[in-house]
């Protein structure tokens, strides 16, 4: 192709392209519709050999930095920038709970804190039924351990069990300790509340006589064993669901903050019941859970909650599980 060809070749197709300009109706740039303006559902699967597990979103909350110990302050901000948290803030906490379906057991792990802390928590019940579930057909109720987010979604706004068809299920040392009244009598005023939320919150499920402790070594469901960890309260513990060589741990409230306290385990949480305590469980279930490759599954993680943890020359890091669906058979 000589110059003369190209350009007269050139110029045919400017000239094509300036009649069909003038032939074709302009193009309509519409506006958009109004922005969405609303989240994803908050729920999110994974499967565990033969289990199915739905992560439910309740919501989160902002707790001040202030409410970590054994750091300073300027370290923490540190952390929390290096995760593009906002250091200047308070911390995003998620509350998140567990629905598992072991096929022949419908199980929720924890209940959210329905109307205890505010309107940026209370979507379990909404997240269950998004999920495709119905409150009523959870079988067990099992709690970590008996604060307020993890127990107000017990009850319905009217006050009555939310899960008419469960057993609510608890260790004994927790049990022991957040519903004695004279436990929670020595305690100052301040502190008085949280009992008072734990006991109205199983209130019904003792009337009817659904409320029930459990000792390390029982069996609660087939593939599901307890693992305690107390420290952060006295009978806290989490659920271990095993299926076809899979484990999941369902640990509650390990980790308040996974920007700080994965790398920094020693950092405690200002409403662990025993901060010393709450450290060595922190740091012994962290090195079993990096050790042998569980699944972990936290309450105030960012959502889904889910992933694993890796041991790093110091301290841990926190891997989130990855969206995906074909697990499912889709
Ligand atoms: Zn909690």
């Amino acid at each position: 192709m000589n110059l003369s060809t190209f350009r007269f070749g050139a110029l045919c197709r400017m000239l094509v392209a300036v009649a069909l300009c003038m032939t074709l109706p302009p193009v309509v740039h519409a506006e958009p519709p109004a922005q969405a303006k609303v989240q994803a559902p908050g729920f999110y699967r994974v499967s565990v050999g033969d289990f199915e597990v739905t992560a439910l979103y309740d919501g989160e909350v902002p707790l001040p930095q202030t409410t970590l110990y054994g750091l300073r302050a300027k370290d923490i901000q540190s952390l929390m920038a290096s995760l593009f948290q906002n250091a200047a803030g308070d911390m995003q906490t998620a509350v998140n709970a567990f629905l598992i379906h072991t096929g022949d057991h419908l199980a929720l792990v924890d209940t959210g804190a329905a109307e205890c802390y505010g309107p940026t928590l209370g979507r379990i019940q909404d997240n269950i039924e998004a999920a495709g579930y119905k409150a009523e057909e959870i079988d067990t109720v099992l709690l970590t351990h008996l604060h307020a987010d993890h127990t107000c979604g017990l009850l319905n706004q009217s006050g009555t069990a939310a899960f008419v068809n469960a057993t609510v299920r608890v260790s004994e040392e927790d049990a022991a300790y957040w519903l004695d009244e004279a436990i929670a009598a020595q305690q100052p005023e301040a502190s008085r509340f949280v009992f008072r939320l734990a006991r109205a919150a199983v209130a019904p499920y003792i009337a009817a006589g659904k409320f029930k402790t459990w000792r390390a070594g029982d069996t609660l469901l087939p593939g599901l064993t307890t693992a305690p960890s107390p420290g952060h309260t006295p009978g806290h513990s989490g659920y271990l669901f095993s299926s076809k060589g899979e484990n999941l741990l369902v640990w509650g409230d390990l980790i308040h903050n996974h920007a700080v306290q994965f790398p920094r385990p020693e950092v405690s949480f200002e409403f662990d019941s025993d901060r010393p305590q709450a450290v060595a469980t922190r740091k012994k279930v962290l090195a079993d859970a990096a050790k042998n490759r569980l699944i972990v599954a936290g309450a105030h993680l960012p959502f889904p909650g889910i992933g694993h943890v890796r041991a790093e020359k110091k301290g841990y890091r926190w891997i989130p599980v990855e969206f995906g669906q074909s697990f499912l058979g889709q």
